[in-house]
């Protein structure tokens, strides 16, 4: 795919002259390196500083972008390369959800639909950078540990690049539909008894090993696509007062406050959102520490949740997204498995928008916000839908549903007639009792 001819590499290979890697805890810098991720001395992700040399107004990006996707912002990305690896990853709809916005209370509530991405999840904003970068590092393979998510991503993305693909898997804990595209892309899976922590740490051993580019989100090239998400939501509405993402190993929300924060750095807005990052209850090492008023998270040896994508008890990326948290004076919150389910089925029911548990978590966390006094009512929130609906088939058993069996055409017919009369009456009644309430 052509994207640009102004894409032509330079400087050093691919990446662009004014990169850096700097540690988010001792601010150290280093120069960047294939196999450079996380710090020596604090053992923390690093992350990439960059200074683009040309700084295009985003009505210019406009003008001349026949190009969507993560890619329309190739001048903030510090890859140049004339060839990446994608797919149109990004430009995923922003959907303005007016019931949603009656039950939080606030102004207007938007949610960014990462589902609508080419495998069905955020991650694959991320997967074409750190892909392109496999292929130009000269690795004969990628591995990934993953709840599922970036496993599929990983596989797809390294389809397109030819790359063999190791995924590690926690046994039995990942999602139907994930499995299926990971098995459909010819990935070799790796089922670990343990849990995603026990999948991460060996996907960094075998990343130091000469043959494995690792493509989880310790991996600081990865977040520099996922914080295209801040562009867009700016480019469509300016920045809003709130964005709220559901948090697992923590690398969404450090990169979305990074995209943020480049944006007003570079002069292009005056405002900063808060961020809330969203945990599950049997799962939230670090909410559930910041609640308490600590300033490091508690890890957990068995993180436990039906929101399988963010069923990590030790995030690599905590302290990143404390940082975000803390500097954007937002917050934590937890929220539980009932709420999330609720918070799926008001999504889908209410709004069309079919969201997996995970992603549900920051409509529930939005939710538990607005019940004590987060918002004052006059705000835009941002809920970021991480991943879509199909991708945990199994999760609808959850939901009540209403399932007729009809024997023939006119058995169908009559069945149908008399729903709809019960349906009616049904919502009469609601429509009565309401008025009722009101007056
Ligand atoms: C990966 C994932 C998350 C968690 O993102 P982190 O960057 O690990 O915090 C949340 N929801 C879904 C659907 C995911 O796939
Ligand atoms: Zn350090």
């Amino acid at each position: 795919m052509e994207i640009n001819p102004h894409l032509e590499p330079k400087g050093r290979g691919n990446l662009s002259v004014d990169v850096k890697l700097r540690c988010p805890k001792c601010h150290r810098t280093f120069e960047p390196s294939e196999k450079l991720f996380i710090c020596p001395y604090c053992n923390q992700p690093l992350e990439v500083i960059y200074e683009p040399d040309e700084k295009p107004s985003f009505d210019e990006i406009r003008r001349r972008s026949r190009i969507y996707g993560i890619w329309r912002f190739k001048e903030f990305l510090p890859i140049k390369t004339s060839n990446p690896i994608t797919m149109g990853e990004g430009s995923t709809p922003l959907v303005r959800v007016e019931k949603l916005e009656k039950l939080i209370g606030v102004r207007r509530v938007y949610v960014k639909f990462e589902g609508a991405n080419p495998t069905g999840s955020f991650k694959d904003r991320g997967m074409s950078l750190a892909i392109t970068l496999a292929r130009e590092s000269g690795s004969k393979a990628v591995v990934a540990a993953s709840t599922g998510n970036t496993a599929a991503s990983a596989a797809a993305y390294a389809s397109r690049a030819s790359l063999l693909t190791f995924l590690l898997l926690p046994r039995g804990k990942v999602a139907l539909g994930k499995m299926a595209q990971s098995i459909l892309h010819g990935a070799i899976i790796v089922e670990i008894e343990g849990n995603f922590d026990d999948a991460l740490e060996t996907a960094r051993r075998l990343a130091q090993r000469e043959e494995f580019y690792p493509l989880n989100s310790f991996n600081p090239w990865r977040l520099e696509g996922q914080k295209t998400l801040a562009y867009e939501v700016f480019e469509e509405i300016g920045v809003p007062d709130h964005v709220v993402v559901p948090v697992g190993n923590a690398g969404n929300i450090s990169a979305i406050w990074k995209g943020f924060k480049e944006l007003k750095n570079w002069g292009y807005s005056d405002t900063l959102p808060r961020m809330a990052g969203i945990q599950a209850e049997g799962s939230s090492p670090i909410a559930s520490a910041f609640k308490l008023g600590l300033d490091a998270p508690l890890f957990t040896e068995n993180p436990e949740t039906l929101a399988t994508a963010i069923r990590i008890g030790k995030p690599v990326n905590w302290f990143k997204a404390w940082k975000a948290v803390t500097e954007s004076s937002g917050t934590f919150e937890v929220v539980s498995d009932s709420d999330i389910i609720r918070a799926q089925r008001l999504l889908a029911r209410e709004e069309g928008i079919a969201a997996e548990p995970a992603g549900a978590a920051s409509i529930a966390g939005a939710i538990k916000l607005a019940q004590n006094g987060y918002f004052n009512g006059d705000e835009t929130v941002v809920c970021v839908v991480t991943g879509h609906g199909l991708k945990d088939p199994d999760s609808v058993k959850f939901h009540p549903t209403t399932r007729l069996r009809a024997m023939s055409v006119d058995d169908a017919i009559e069945k149908v007639i008399k729903s709809l009369m019960e349906r009616s009456n049904k919502n009469r009644e609601i429509e009565i009792k309401r008025q009722q309430v009101a007056s």
